[in-house]
C-alpha cells in the first residue's frame, strides 16, 4: 500500500483527504507538529517513509519545499491548489512536481494523479537501480583487473632472473588483453635496431628478429614513446615478416628514456583491442620496465662478481679482503693454502682464522689505516711476501707474493759470499803480514811509508768487509744456535760502556736509561752485543760533533724493548724501508764515512734469530731511533727491589 504525506495547512481539507485516501489503496501520513513547524526539509516523521508527497501551497513556504526535494529525491511532489495559476504552475515545475490536482478534488482524479506518480516513480526506480548494477559490475571488473595488475606487478618486480621476468611480462600481456600473442622488442643500443627478446604464443620467426627503428611502428613507439593501436579494418604488414589484424604497441619506460616495446596482436582472429586493453598494457608495461632494469642490473651485478671471483680464484697470489669490522669477506684458494684454512671462514672474523700473530697484527693495523709488511711460511714450506694495504670504505686487503724462489736465490748467494769470502780471508792475512814485514825489511822512503799505510788501512777495510760477510752467512745460515739464559740489561750496559770512547772523541753525550725489572732472554751474548755495538755505533758514527744519543732499555708485557735514540742527520723516509737491506747505504750520509752497509743486515738477523722485531723511526734533520723488541723469558724478570 503507498504510503502518502500529508501537507495540507487546511485542516478540513487535510481530514478530507485523508478519509479519501484512506478508503482507497493508500495510506494517509501526517508530517509531526514539531517538525511541520521546525524543521526545514526533513518533514518525515523519524523513521517513516513515504512514497509519495502530497502539498498544499499554502501549507510551507517555497524554500522549505525545496530542501524537503533536496533531501527526499526519491519521493515524487503532488501539488495541490485551490486555483491553478501561471506563477504556481512555474514554481511547480521549477519544484519539479510530478503532478497537480486543483480544488475542488474529485476522489478518481485524486487517486489516478497519485498513482501515476508512484507508477513513475517506481519506473525511475527500477531504472536506477538497474543502471547502478551494471556500473557496479563494470567497476568491480575493473577492481579485479587492477588486483590482478598489482599481483602480477608485485610478481614481477620482484623477481630478479632475467628470462623469467621477460617471459613473465609476455604471458601477463597475452591474459589481459586476450589477445592471440604478443611480443617485447628491446633496444640494441649498439646497432639502434630493435630486437625480438620475448614472445608468448608467437607464430612467426622468434629467432634473429630485427626491427629497423626508423620506418616501422614498433620504431615509431620507440621514437614517440606513445601507444599505438591498429584495428581489424586496416591489415598491417609489420615490417618486415607479419601480417596482423588488431595490434597494440606501447613503450616501455625507464627514467623517461624508452628502452623497448611491448605488443599484443590478433593475427589470424578479427578482433578490435579497447582503449581499456591499452590501459592495460600500458600499466603492466610500466611495470616490466622496471623489473626489467632490476634484473638486468641484477644479472650485471651477478656477472661482474662472477669474473671477480674466477679472477681472483685464478690468480697464483694469496688475496684476502677483510671488511672494516674485521671479517673476512673474500679469501682465495692460494690464501687459503697459506694460512691453511678452508673457504668457509669467510664472514667469520680474521683473528678467528689467522694463526700468525704478524699477520693479526698486520690486518689490525690496516684497518686503521696503516700499510704492513711481513713474511710468512705456508705449510708446505713456502715463503709468502705480505702486504697489508688499507681499502678505504671497505676495510684492508691483504696479497700474498710467493717469494720461496728469491728466498732461496738469496741463500745461494749468501752461500756463495761466505765460501768466496772465506777463501779470501788467507791471502788477505798474507798481504797484511807481508805489508807489517815490509817496514821491518828495511828503511822506507816518506813516500814509500805513506803508500804502505794505505795498503794496510785498504787491506783492514777488505777484512772488515770479510768478517761482516761470514758474520751474516753464519748468522742466516743459523750456525749461531748456541744460546742460554743471558742478561740484556747487562749486555746492553756493557755495549753502552764500549762506546763511551768513541763517543767522548766525538765530543757526544751518550746516555742510559735504564729500566726496572728487565726480563732475562734466551740468546747468544756475542751477537746480541755485535747487534748493539752496530745499532749505536752507527748512532755515534752519523750523529755528528756534539750530537746526543740515548739508550733506553724498558719492559713491556714480559718483552724487552731497547730503544736507541740520536738527534743526526735523519734517513729519508722513502730510504728508510731498504735499510735493512745487505750493502744499503742511505744518501742521508757522506760517502766518505766508513761503512760496509751490512751492519743492519746483521741486526736484523741476529734480532730474527732471536725471535724479536726490529724498525727505524726517523726525520731528515731531526734523528733517528731504532727500536729492538725481544722477546723475555717468562717469569724471569728478577724480583722488585
Ligand atoms: P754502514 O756500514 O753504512 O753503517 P749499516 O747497515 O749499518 O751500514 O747502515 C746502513 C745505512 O743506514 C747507513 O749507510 C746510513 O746511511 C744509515 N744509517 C744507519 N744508522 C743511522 C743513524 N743512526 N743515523 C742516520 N743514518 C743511519
Amino acid at each position: 500500500m503507498a504510503v502518502v504525506l500529508l501537507m495540507i495547512a487546511d485542516a478540513v481539507t487535510r481530514d478530507l483527504l485523508e478519509r479519501g485516501l484512506q478508503g482507497g489503496s493508500f495510506e494517509a501520513l501526517l508530517p509531526d507538529d514539531t517538525v511541520w513547524s521546525g524543521s526545514r526539509g526533513n518533514l518525515l516523521p523519524a523513521g517513516a517513509h513515504a512514497d509519495i508527497a502530497l502539498v498544499d501551497e499554502a501549507a510551507l513556504p517555497l524554500d522549505v519545499l525545496k530542501d524537503f526535494v533536496n533531501v527526499n529525491p526519491h519521493v515524487p511532489l503532488v501539488l495541490f491548489t485551490a486555483e491553478i495559476s501561471k506563477t504556481v504552475l512555474l514554481q511547480a515545475m521549477r519544484l519539479g512536481v510530478v503532478g497537480v490536482i486543483t480544488a475542488p478534488v474529485r476522489y478518481e482524479a485524486l487517486v489516478s494523479a497519485l498513482r501515476a506518480a508512484v507508477e513513475r516513480q517506481d519506473a525511475i526506480r527500477k531504472w536506477a537501480l538497474e543502471e547502478s548494477q551494471r556500473k557496479t559490475r563494470t567497476l568491480r571488473t575493473q577492481i579485479d583487473e587492477l588486483k590482478t595488475l598489482l599481483t602480477v606487478g608485485r610478481a614481477l618486480t620482484s623477481e630478479l632472473n632475467l628470462e623469467e621476468v621477460l617471459t613473465a611480462v609476455a604471458s601477463a600481456a597475452v591474459e589481459f588483453t586476450g589477445a592471440e600473442e604478443s611480443t617485447l622488442f628491446l633496444l640494441d643500443e649498439k646497432t639502434g635496431e630493435l630486437y625480438l627478446r620475448a614472445s608468448h604464443d608467437f607464430s612467426g620467426a622468434t629467432n634473429a628478429l630485427r626491427l629497423r627503428v626508423d620506418d616501422t611502428l614498433a620504431g615509431q613507439v620507440l621514437r614517440t614513446g606513445k601507444p599505438l593501436v591498429l584495428d581489424s579494418d586496416t591489415l598491417e604488414k609489420i615490417k618486415t615478416s607479419y601480417l596482423v589484424h588488431a595490434l597494440i604497441y606501447v613503450p616501455l619506460v625507464i627514467h623517461g628514456r624508452v628502452i623497448g616495446v611491448l605488443g599484443v596482436d590478433n593475427r589470424t582472429r578479427r578482433g578490435n583491442f579497447t582503449p581499456r586493453h591499452v590501459e592495460q598494457l600500458t600499466a603492466l608495461a610500466e611495470y616490466a620496465a622496471v623489473a626489467l632494469e632490476n634484473a638486468q642490473l641484477f644479472t650485471e651485478v651477478q656477472t661482474e662478481r662472477k669474473k671477480l671471483t674466477s679472477v681472483m680464484r685464478n690468480i697464483k697470489e694469496g688475496i684476502v679482503i677483510v671488511d672494516m669490522m674485521g671479517e673476512i669477506m673474500l679469501i682465495n684458494h692460494v690464501a687459503q693454502m697459506v694460512l691453511d684454512v678452508s673457504e668457509s671462514v669467510a664472514g667469520e672474523t680474521y683473528r678467528n682464522c689467522c694463526s700468525s700473530l704478524d699477520l693479526r697484527e698486520g690486518i689490525r693495523q690496516g684497518l686503521e689505516g696503516h700499510e704492513y709488511h711481513t713474511e710468512i711460511s705456508a705449510a708446505d714450506g713456502r715463503v709468502f711476501s705480505v702486504r697489508v694495504t688499507p681499502v678505504p670504505g671497505v676495510g684492508a686487503a691483504v696479497t700474498m707474493h710467493d717469494v720461496t724462489h728469491f728466498k732461496e736465490l738469496d741463500r745461494l748467494k749468501s752461500e756463495f759470499v761466505s765460501t768466496v769470502s772465506h777463501d779470501l780471508r788467507s791471502p788477505l792475512t798474507a798481504i797484511l803480514g807481508y805489508v807489517e814485514l815490509l817496514e821491518r825489511a828495511g828503511p822506507l822512503t816518506p813516500m814509500q811509508k805513506r803508500f804502505v799505510d794505505r795498503v794496510r788501512a785498504s787491506v783492514e777495510n777488505i777484512t772488515a768487509l770479510i768478517n761482516d760477510l761470514l758474520d751474516l752467512g753464519r748468522i742466516e745460515a743459523g750456525l749461531d744456535t748456541e744460546k742460554e739464559v743471558v742478561s740484556i740489561a747487562e749486555i746492553v750496559r756493557y755495549a753502552v760502556e764500549g762506546m763511551k770512547s768513541q763517543a767522548e772523541e766525538r765530543h757526544q753525550e751518550l746516555v742510559l736509561h735504564m729500566g726496572e725489572n728487565i726480563p732475562m732472554v734466551m740468546g747468544n751474548i756475542v751477537r746480541l752485543r755485535q747487534m748493539l755495538d752496530n745499532i749505536i755505533g752507527n748512532a755515534t758514527k752519523y750523529t755528528g760533533e756534539g750530537g746526543r744519543v740515548e739508550v733506553t732499555v724498558e719492559s713491556r708485557n714480559n718483552q724487552v724493548v731497547i730503544r736507541v735514540s740520536d738527534n743526526g742527520p735523519g734517513i729519508p723516509t722513502s730510504e728508510q724501508p731498504y735499510i735493512f737491506n745487505k750493502f744499503f747505504r742511505a744518501s742521508n750520509v757522506a760517502s766518505e764515512k766508513p761503512g760496509t752497509g751490512l751492519g743492519l743486515a746483521i741486526v736484523k738477523s741476529i734480532v730474527d734469530a732471536h725471535h724479536g722485531r726490529v724498525w727505524v723511526e726517523s726525520e731528515v734533520g731531526k734523528g733517528t731511533t731504532f727500536t729492538v723488541v725481544l722477546p723475555g723469558l717468562e717469569g724471569s724478570a728478577p724480583p722488585e727491589a
